[in-house]
C-alpha cells in the first residue's frame, strides 16, 4: 500500500495534507520518496527553524540519548538546570517549567495565572478570568479550544471550560472595557500566527503592557510560533521593548527533532507551582532539555535571529514589490510572512498546489493566506528561488483562475 493510501485508510483524518510524501530534510531542504527536492518555505509551523537534520542538534540528540534520556522528574538531572537557566537569561524572566508540546506550556501558562489570579491577586475562589484575542491560535486541548473563535476547531468538542472571554486582536480599548476585578490575565500571540501573521499596530503591545499594570493583570505572551527568533529578534516582545510577566515557548525551542516547550515567567508567578500541583512525565526530561539548550545556542552561535531579520525584510520587500492582482497584501515580521489571495482568482491552498509543483512547499492557513516562513537557516538564493517560483505561480493562476466558490 503506497504512503498516502495508508495514512488514509488507517489514519484519523484531521488533517489534509498537500500530495507530497516526504522522506528526507536537510537545512531548508525537504525530499520526496522519488528523491525530488523542494525549498521548505513552512518549517513545520516554526518548529524547523533550525532547518532539518542540523548538525550540531542531531549531535547533541545522539549524545545525550546514549547517556540519560527519561529519567522523570522524580529525581534531578544534570541537563535540566542549564537548559532552564539559559531560558531565563533570554528571555529576562525568573523561572521556566517545561512541558513537551505548545498546548502543554499554554495550560500551564492558564494554570499559573488562575492561581495567581486566585492566591496573590485575591480574586475569589473559581472566579478568575482570562482575557483572550479573537482570532487566537493555543493549541487543540479541550480548554485551548474553548475560546477559539474557529467554528472548526469546536463544532462539536463541547462542553467548553468557563473563565475565558475573548476580545478584539489589537483594540486596545476593548481590552480596556473587558477587564474587571476578576481578570487575572491577557492570554495573547503578540503576532497572530495561525490566524494569517497577523501584526498588530506599533505600539499596541507597550499599551497593553501599560494597561496590564495599572489593573494588576499578569500580561501572558504566547511565543510557540513567533519566539526563538521567527521575527528577527529573539521574541517578538522584544520590538516593542517590554517583558511579559509569563512567556509560552515551544516549537523551535525542539530544535526541529522533539516536542520541547516551556512558560516561562516572573518569580511571584512561577511560585504559585508547588509540588504535586502540576508536572508532566516527559517535560523536561534529560534528552528534551539537552536538544532544547542546543538549539538555543545554534540560534545564538549562527545569528539565526539578525539572519531573520534581514532575509525577512528582504523577503517582504520582494513580495510586495511583485505586481500580480492575485497578491492582495503581504505582511509579516522577520522570515514569517502570510500572502493575501484574493479569492476571486484562487484559494490559498490552490496556490500551494501549484507551489508544490515548482518545488517549493508552504502551507494555506485559512481559505486566503499563504504562508511564507522558510527555516531560519535559509540561504539567500534559496530564498529567491523559492520567491521566483511563487511569483510564476501568481502569473500561471492569473492566467487561469480558480476562484473558490462564494
Ligand atoms: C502551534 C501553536 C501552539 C500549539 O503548539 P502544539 O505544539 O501544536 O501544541 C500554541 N500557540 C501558538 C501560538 C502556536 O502557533
Amino acid at each position: 500500500m503506497q504512503p498516502m493510501d495508508a495514512e488514509r485508510r488507517y489514519g484519523a483524518h484531521n488533517y489534509e495534507p498537500l500530495q507530497v510524501v516526504l522522506a528526507r530534510g536537510e537545512g531548508a531542504y525537504l525530499f520526496d520518496v522519488e528523491g525530488r527536492r523542494y525549498v521548505d518555505m513552512m518549517s513545520a509551523y516554526s518548529a524547523a527553524s533550525h532547518g532539518h537534520a542540523h548538525p550540531r542538534i542531531l549531535g547533541a540528540l545522539a549524545e545525550q540519548a546514549q547517556r540519560l534520556a527519561v529519567p522523570s522528574r522524580a529525581y534531578y538531572n544534570d541537563r535540566l538546570g542549564p537548559f532552564l537557566a539559559e531560558l531565563c537569561r533570554l528571555t529576562g524572566l525568573d523561572a521556566a517549567l517545561p512541558m513537551n508540546t505548545g498546548a502543554e506550556a499554554v495550560e500551564t501558562a492558564i494554570k499559573a495565572a488562575r492561581r495567581w489570579g486566585h492566591w496573590i491577586k485575591g480574586i475569589p475562589a473559581d472566579r478568575a478570568t482570562i482575557l483572550v484575542a479573537d482570532g487566537n491560535f493555543h493549541g487543540r486541548t479541550t480548554t485551548i479550544i474553548g475560546f477559539s473563535s474557529e467554528p472548526a476547531y469546536r463544532d462539536g468538542f463541547g462542553p467548553f471550560a468557563p473563565g475565558f472571554r475573548s476580545v478584539p486582536f489589537g483594540d486596545i480599548a476593548a481590552i480596556e472595557r473587558a477587564i474587571t476585578p476578576e481578570t487575572a490575565a491577557v492570554l495573547v500571540e503578540p503576532i497572530q500566527g495561525e490566524a494569517g501573521i497577523v501584526v498588530p499596530r506599533a505600539g499596541w503591545l507597550r499599551s497593553l503592557r501599560q494597561l496590564c499594570d495599572a489593573n494588576h493583570v499578569l500580561l501572558i505572551l504566547d511565543e510557540v510560533q513567533s519566539g526563538l527568533g521567527r521575527t528577527g529578534a529573539w521574541f517578538a516582545f522584544q520590538h516593542e521593548g517590554i517583558v511579559p510577566d509569563g512567556l509560552v515557548l515551544g516549537k523551535a525551542l525542539g530544535g526541529g527533532v522533539l516536542p520541547v516547550s516551556a512558560f516561562v515567567g516572573r518569580r511571584e508567578v512561577m511560585d504559585v507551582f508547588t509540588p504535586g500541583s502540576h508536572g508532566s512525565t516527559f517535560g523536561g526530561n534529560a534528552l528534551a532539555a539537552a536538544v532544547g539548550l542546543e538549539a538555543l545556542h545554534v540560534i545564538a552561535d549562527e545569528g539565526l535571529v539578525e539572519r531573520s531579520r534581514v532575509l525577512g525584510a528582504h523577503m517582504l520587500a520582494r513580495l510586495r514589490a511583485m505586481k500580480s492582482p492575485l497578491l492582495t497584501q503581504a505582511r509579516g515580521c522577520g522570515l514569517w510572512v502570510g500572502a493575501e489571495i484574493d479569492p476571486r482568482f484562487a484559494s490559498a491552498r490552490a496556490v500551494c498546489e501549484r507551489l508544490l509543483e515548482r518545488g517549493v512547499l508552504s502551507k494555506e492557513t485559512h481559505d486566503t493566506v499563504v504562508r511564507l516562513a522558510p527555516p531560519l537557516v535559509i540561504e539567500r538564493q534559496d530564498l529567491d528561488w523559492a520567491l521566483d517560483r511563487f511569483e510564476e505561480t501568481l502569473a500561471e493562476v492569473a492566467r487561469k483562475p480558480q476562484p473558490v466558490p462564494a
